[in-house]
C-alpha cells in the first residue's frame, strides 16, 4: 500500500495528501489561478517511480520543453 505523504499547495499554502491534492487543485486554481494572469497552462503530475512518497503537480505553458524542466527537482532539493 502505498504511503500517504503530505504537500503543500503553493496557491493557498494548505496541506493535502497525494490523492487529495488533485482534488483540490481543481477547485483552488479556480480560487487563486487566474488565465488571463498567468497564462494557459497545462497540468502535469510527476511522481517518482521508485519513491512514490515523492510527487508533485506542475502547472506549466504548453510550449515547455522536457529540456526545460529537467532541472527542475534539482534546483528545489532540499
Ligand atoms: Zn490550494
Amino acid at each position: 500500500m502505498e504511503r500517504l505523504t503530505e504537500g503543500e499547495c503553493f496557491l493557498c499554502g494548505g496541506s493535502f495528501t497525494k490523492r487529495g491534492m488533485g482534488r483540490h487543485l481543481e477547485s483552488c486554481r479556480k480560487e487563486n489561478f487566474s488565465v488571463e494572469r498567468e497564462g494557459k497552462t497545462i497540468h502535469l503530475r510527476v511522481s517518482g517511480r521508485h519513491r512514490p512518497e515523492y510527487w508533485m503537480h506542475l502547472a506549466v505553458k504548453p510550449e515547455t520543453t522536457l529540456e526545460e524542466l529537467r532541472p527542475f527537482p534539482n534546483r528545489h532539493r532540499a
